[in-house]
């Protein structure tokens, strides 16, 4: 049904691409593997990049007062400056990409759990920070899908970093040579799943696209570009997929057995109690929008956010990540 552009994203290199870690060892990543085919890596090790060599001192993130510093354990060689140079440096350099993924709990590259200590000395962390290299990552790419392989192990992250990928990538290719019908083609085509991301930020889009201001097109595309990053920012809520699930089924409900609408309405309960991914779902209107050729949702990116290769269930759902649910909003936290 859909034509996907290959994202760029970036990867910490040890996640596969290369033996960097501090003990000189690299950690093989199942899902990283998988995307090899379908996407475009650009990898780093920032720690290497700094001259700290393979294998080195560990390091570790001190907080004196409120000044953080990136220190190696037993040298006490403090690399602070260092590493913010090279990250502000690499970052500012890094053209055109669709989203990261980061090594869990690295002083470098760490996104939100990376453990702080008062001082080098042996003892118990004081709290949690975030990487030196994520931070620079976060301010200049913050509207972007980052996320750590270890995330990224839970079905319901891994299914929002893909579809905010192969979305971005599209868009970024509208952007290189924009016109008004491709950019109202791409609304079209994203309505339903932005639907699912945030009602407002798509009426919102659609205004901007109808144009009625007759502005230029680079200026349409800039503030169509702000909408769709904020209606990116969170987690579609369960019960907004679901809302756009038991739509489209309304157009091909009577040409249903009510054994089949019986088997989608308990698989959309499962989908609700967290017992299966979206995927398991979306799988079965797929085979039903083929089966009965319907035009206008054959053409929604709701449906194939993303290649179906990646459709595969292969955990359990929870990984390290769950969810909190709370007034029918997804919160989540992690579990260490
Ligand atoms: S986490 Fe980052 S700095 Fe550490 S080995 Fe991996 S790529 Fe290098």
């Amino acid at each position: 049904m859909a034509k996907f552009i290959k994202p760029t994203i970036f990867s910490s290199k040890c996640l596969g691409f290369a033996a960097c870690r501090w003990n000189g060892e690299i950690i093989p990543d199942r899902f990283i593997a998988s995307l090899k085919a379908h996407v475009s890596f650009v990898t780093e090790c920032p720690e290497y990049r700094i001259g700290l060599g393979i294998p080195r001192d560990p390091r570790r993130i001190v907080l004196e007062g409120e000044s953080y510093s990136l220190q190696q354990l037993n040298t006490g060689k403090d690399v602070t400056k260092s590493m913010e140079k090279f990250s502000k440096d690499f970052i500012a350099s890094t053209g055109d990409i669709d989203g990261f993924i980061l090594k869990d709990r690295s002083p470098s590259c760490g996104l939100k759990d990376v453990k702080v200590y008062s001082s080098l000395k042996p003892g118990s962390p004081t709290g949690k920070t975030t990487g030196f290299f994520a931070r620079e990552v976060l301010e200049k790419f913050g509207h972007l899908a980052i996320e750590t392989e270890a995330r990224l192990t839970n079905f319901n992250l891994r299914e929002n970093f893909l579809t905010r990928i192969f979305l971005s990538a599209k868009f970024r290719k509208i952007k290189a040579q924009p016109t008004i019908k491709d950019l109202v083609q791409f609304h079209a085509e994203n309505k339903l799943l932005l639907m699912a991301y945030n009602q407002k930020e798509l009426k919102i889009m659609g205004q901007i696209v109808a144009n009625f201001e007759k502005k230029k097109i680079e200026a349409v595309i800039a503030d169509y570009q702000d909408h769709l990053y904020k209606a990116l920012a969170g987690l579609p809520k369960y019960s907004s997929n679901i809302n756009v699930m038991m739509h489209a089924l309304g157009y091909f409900s009577e040409r249903l057995s009510s054994e089949e609408k019986g088997f989608f309405l308990n698989t959309l309960e499962e989908y609700r109690r967290e017992q299966t991914p979206l995927s398991v779902p979306l799988s079965l209107l797929r085979s039903y929008i083929v089966r009965f050729k319907e035009g206008y949702l054959m053409q929604q990116t709701f449906f194939e956010p993303y290649p179906v290769e990646f459709l595969a269930v292969r955990d359990s759902g929870k990984g390290r990540v769950i969810f909190l649910r709370k007034s029918g909003h997804n919160g989540e936290r992690m579990v260490s």
